[in-house]
C-alpha cells in the first residue's frame, strides 16, 4: 500500500506546524526588526547630537572668535564621521565661516533605507558660550545621510529573516522524520497486515507496531482486532446457518420432488380413470337412449294390444250382456286399465331418470281440474266414505302450469287416499298461498305406521307386508307423485297417524293467470240438513254465503215445521217424502252417484234436484240459480245429465291394426260419426282424393307410408289446408308431439285412449250437434 509524499499523515501534520511555526517565526521576526528599527532610528538622532554636543563648545568658540582655519577644521573633522554628509558653521551675520560636504554613499538597497529612515537629516546647534548664554554665536550646521545607518539596519533585519526561514525549514524537516517514525509508518504496517490479509485464513489477531502497545495506535489495533473477532464469528455463524439452510434446501428439493412424482403418478391415474368415467358417462348415456327408445318401442307394442284390448272389451260391455259375463268383462276392462297405469307410471319415472320430463306451462283452471278428477275417482270411493272437493274461493280462476302434471299430482294422492279410507272423509283442498298454491289430500283412513314413513317416497315401496294383498297397488305412485312436485319446483309433505289418517299436501308454485272467477249472485235463505261435521256442510258453509246466499245448518231429524227456507238440502234421501209432504220448498239431494233416486219418484218431489258427490262449484251454482230462481233459469227441474254429443261427421281413420281400426270405429260410430278405414298413408291419400272427408285420424307407424310421411303430402299438396290430422300414437315420449306437429298434424291422442278423450278432441275439432 503506497501513499504519496503529500498525502502522508506525517506530511501534512509536519506540513502544518511548520506552516504555523514559519508564520509565528516570520511574526516574532517582523516584531524584532521593528524594535530594532525604532531603536535605530532613535540611535541615528542620539549620535548626532552627541556629534553636536561633543563639538558644541570648540564651534561656539569658534564663532566667538571668528576663526575660519579652525572653523575648516572642525567641520572636516565632522566630516569623518561617516553619516555626516555636510558640515558647516555659519555666524549670527550669515556668513559661511567653514563649509564642508560630500555625495551620498550609492547603493541599491538605498532606496528601502531612504524609505524607513528618510533620504536625509539636517541638524542645527545654536552656537554660544557658556557666560553668555543669550547672546548667539552662530549655528552650527550637520546634513545627515541616514544610509549609513540603514545600511546597517537592512543587513541585520535580512539576517534575522533568513534564520527565522532556516529554523522553520530544518524544524519541519525534523518533524516529518519524527511524524513518520511515529505515526505514517506504524500506521502504514496495520493498513498493509489489514490489507494483505485474507479473511478466509488468517485469522489471528493483526501485530500492532512495537512501542505503541499502550498509545492510540495499539488501542486501534486491539479494537481492530476485537472487531475481527466479532466479524469472523458471525460469519462463521452465518456460513453454518447457510450450511444447514442449503441442507434444508436440498431435503426440501427431494420432498418436493418425491410429491411432484406422487401427484403426477396420481394425475395419471385420474386421468385415466376420468377417462375411463367419461367412457362409463358415455355409455350410461348411450344406454339411457337405448333405454328410452326401448320404452318407446315397448310402450307402442304394449299400449297397441291393451288398447284393442281395452276397446273391444268396451265395446263388448255396451253390447247385451247377461250379468255374469258383464261382470266378468268388467274385470278384464279394469285389469287392463290397472295395467294401462302402471305402464304410464313406470314410462314417467324412467322419463324421470332419463330427464326426459318436460313441463307445459300453459294457463288451466285448476278448480275444474281437481273438481274432475275427484269425480272421476269418485266411483272409487268406499260407500261410507264421503269425497269432498273444498276449493277457496279466492282460488285463481286460472293459473300457468302443466295440467297433465298437476292432475297426475292430484289423481295419484286422491286415489290413495280413497284406496286407504272405509269410511268417514276424503278431503280434496284447494288454497292460494303466497308462493302458489296448496293442494291438500286427507283422509280418516288407515294413516301409514311411523317406521314406514320414511319409505314410502321409494319407488316399489309400500307402508306393510299385506297392502298390495289388501288394497293392491305397485308402490309407485308416491315416488311418482313427489318428483312431479320436484320437477314443479314444489314439493310434498305429509302427516300421517296409524288408525287415523293421512294429509299429504303439496306445494306447487304456480302463478296466477286469471284472478278468482266472479259468479252471478244469487239470493235467497238455504238449509242444509246434514251432520256438523260433514264435508259438505264445509262446503256449503265456505260457497253459498260467497254467492250472495243465507246459509244455514240444521240436524237432519230437525222437524219440518222450523224449517224455513227458499231451499232445503239434503245429504240423505230417507226424510224426502215427509218433507214434501209437510213442505213445499225446493229440495237438493246431495248423495253419491250410486244412491240417486229413480226419475218417478223425482218427479213426485218436485221441485227437487238431486246431485252427485263431489259437489262441482259450477254444478252446484247452476242448480241453485234453476232451484231458487226457476222463472230466470227456465225450468225448475233438475239439470238433465249431460247429453251424449253426436258429431254427424266423416271421419277418415288411418290405422294398420286390425284390432285399433274396430275399437276406434267402435267408438267414433258411437259418437255419431260415419267412418272410413284405411290401412296406410298410402291408401290415406288414394281416399282423399276420392271422398269428402271432415276429420282424420292418422296412426303415426305403418307399413309402406307411415302417419308422418302421409301428412306431409297432404299438407303439401295444398288441397286440403282446413283439414283437421289428428296423430295417433302409442310413442308417450315427450319429442313425439313436436314430430306431429312438424309434419302438419293438428293434434295429438296417446292410444290407448277412452272414448271420453276422443269424444272430447271431436269437440274441439269438428262442429258440435246434438242428438235428438
Ligand atoms: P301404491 O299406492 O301403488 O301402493 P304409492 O306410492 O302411492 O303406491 O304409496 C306407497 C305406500 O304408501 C302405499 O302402499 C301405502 O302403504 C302408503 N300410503 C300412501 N298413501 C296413503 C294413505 N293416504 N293412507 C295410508 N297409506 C298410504
Amino acid at each position: 500500500m503506497d501513499i504519496s509524499l503529500t498525502h502522508r499523515l506525517s506530511f501534512k501534520q509536519a506540513s502544518l506546524t511548520v506552516l504555523v511555526a514559519f508564520i509565528l517565526g516570520t511574526l516574532l521576526s517582523v516584531i524584532q526588526i521593528g524594535l530594532d528599527y525604532a531603536s535605530e532610528d532613535a540611535s541615528i538622532d542620539r549620535e548626532i547630537h552627541s556629534l553636536l554636543e561633543i563639538s558644541h563648545n570648540p564651534a561656539a568658540r569658534i564663532s566667538y572668535n571668528i576663526d575660519a582655519e579652525l572653523a575648516q577644521e572642525l567641520v572636516l573633522g565632522l566630516l569623518r564621521s561617516p553619516a555626516v554628509m555636510r558640515a558647516e558653521i555659519v555666524d549670527n551675520s550669515g556668513l559661511v565661516l567653514a563649509s564642508v560636504d560630500r555625495p551620498p554613499a550609492q547603493s541599491g538597497y538605498r532606496v528601502f533605507s531612504d524609505f524607513l529612515f528618510g533620504e536625509r537629516r539636517q541638524f542645527e546647534d545654536p552656537l554660544f558660550v557658556s557666560h553668555a548664554p543669550g547672546e548667539a554665536l552662530g549655528v552650527l550646521r550637520l546634513e545627515v545621510d541616514t544610509f549609513a545607518f540603514g545600511s546597517d539596519f537592512l543587513r541585520r533585519a535580512l539576517l534575522t529573516l533568513l534564520t527565522g526561514f532556516a529554523r522553520s525549514l530544518l524544524l519541519s524537516l525534523i518533524l516529518l522524520v519524527l511524524f513518520y517514525a511515529m505515526l505514517t509508518k506504524p500506521v502504514v504496517g496495520i493498513i498493509r497486515a489489514l490489507s494483505d490479509r485474507d479473511p478466509r485464513r488468517d485469522l489471528g489477531p493483526v501485530p500492532c507496531p512495537p512501542g505503541h502497545e499502550r498509545d492510540e495506535i495499539g488501542i486501534l489495533v486491539a479494537v481492530t482486532n476485537q472487531q475481527l473477532s466479532n466479524t469472523h464469528q458471525e460469519i462463521s455463524q452465518r456460513r453454518e446457518a447457510e450450511d444447514r439452510l442449503t441442507q434444508y434446501l436440498a431435503e426440501l428439493e427431494n420432498i418436493v420432488s418425491a410429491r411432484t412424482a406422487e401427484l403426477k403418478a396420481t394425475n395419471a391415474r385420474l386421468t385415466l380413470s376420468n377417462r375411463e368415467l367419461e367412457q362409463a358417462r358415455a355409455t350410461a348415456l348411450e344406454m339411457a337412449h337405448v333405454r328410452a327408445a326401448f320404452l318407446a318401442y315397448m310402450s307402442h307394442e304394449i299400449r297397441t294390444p291393451l288398447n284393442g284390448l281395452l276397446g273391444m272389451l268396451a265395446l263388448s260391455l255396451d253390447g247385451p250382456l247377461t250379468s255374469e259375463q258383464r261382470q266378468q268383462l268388467s274385470i278384464a276392462h279394469d285389469s287392463g286399465k290397472v295395467l294401462v297405469d302402471l305402464l304410464n307410471d313406470i314410462l314417467d319415472l324412467s322419463k324421470f331418470e332419463a330427464g326426459q320430463l318436460e313441463l307445459e306451462q300453459i294457463p288451466f283452471d285448476l278448480g275444474a281440474l281437481a273438481e274432475d278428477t275427484a269425480s272421476l275417482l269418485s266411483q272409487n270411493a268406499g260407500n261410507n266414505v264421503e269425497l269432498t272437493c273444498l276449493i277457496d274461493p279466492q282460488l285463481p280462476a286460472q293459473l300457468l302450469g302443466d295440467p297433465t302434471r298437476v292432475r297426475q299430482v292430484v289423481s295419484n294422492l286422491l286415489s290413495n287416499a280413497l284406496k286407504f279410507t272405509r269410511f268417514g272423509r276424503v278431503d280434496l283442498r284447494i288454497e292460494p298461498t303466497a308462493k302458489g298454491i296448496r293442494i291438500t289430500v286427507s283422509d280418516t283412513g288407515i294413516g301409514i305406521p311411523e317406521e314406514a314413513q320414511k319409505r314410502i317416497f321409494q319407488p316399489f315401496i309400500q307402508a306393510g307386508a299385506g297392502i298390495t294383498r289388501q288394497f293392491g297397488g305397485t308402490g309407485l305412485g308416491l315416488a311418482l307423485t313427489r318428483r312431479l312436485c320436484e320437477a314443479m319446483q314444489g314439493e310434498l309433505t305429509f302427516n300421517s297417524q296409524e288408525g287415523f289418517g293421512s294429509q299429504f299436501c303439496a306445494e306447487l308454485p304456480l302463478s296466477s293467470h286469471a284472478p278468482a272467477s266472479s259468479w252471478p249472485r244469487l239470493q235467497g235463505r238455504v238449509v242444509t240438513l246434514c251432520a256438523p261435521g260433514s264435508g259438505l256442510a264445509e262446503q256449503l258453509a265456505s260457497w253459498l254465503p260467497h254467492w250472495g246466499l243465507e246459509q244455514q245448518r240444521r240436524a237432519p231429524d230437525t222437524p219440518a215445521s222450523e224449517l224455513q227456507a227458499e231451499l232445503l238440502i239434503c245429504d240423505s234421501a230417507e226424510r224426502l217424502a215427509q218433507l214434501r209432504q209437510q213442505l213445499a220448498t225446493p229440495l237438493l239431494l246431495v248423495s253419491p252417484y250410486g244412491a240417486f233416486i229413480h226419475s218417478e219418484q223425482a218427479e213426485r218431489l218436485a221441485p227437487f234436484a238431486q246431485l252427485a258427490r263431489p259437489l262441482a262449484r259450477n254444478t252446484l251454482h247452476q242448480t241453485l240459480q234453476s232451484l231458487l230462481e226457476p222463472l230466470r233459469a227456465g225450468s225448475s227441474q233438475a239439470p238433465a245429465a249431460p247429453q251424449e254429443r253426436m258429431h254427424q261427421a266423416r271421419v277418415l281413420l288411418v290405422e294398420d291394426n286390425a284390432v285399433n281400426q274396430l275399437v276406434a270405429k267402435g267408438m267414433l260410430g258411437k259418437l255419431g260419426c260415419e267412418v272410413a278405414v284405411a290401412a296406410h298413408g298410402g291408401e290415406a291419400l288414394d281416399y282423399l282424393e276420392r271422398n269428402a272427408v271432415d276429420l282424420v285420424l292418422m296412426d303415426c307407424n305403418m307399413p309402406i307410408m307411415d302417419g308422418y310421411e302421409a301428412t306431409r303430402r297432404i299438407r303439401q299438396s295444398g288441397r286440403w289446408p282446413n283439414l283437421p290430422i289428428i296423430a295417433l300414437t302409442a310413442n308417450a315420449l315427450p319429442d313425439e308431439r313436436e314430430r306431429c306437429q312438424a309434419a302438419g298434424m293438428n293434434d295429438y291422442l296417446a292410444k290407448p285412449f277412452r272414448r271420453e278423450d276422443l269424444a272430447a278432441l271431436l269437440d274441439s275439432w269438428l262442429p258440435l250437434t246434438t242428438a235428438s
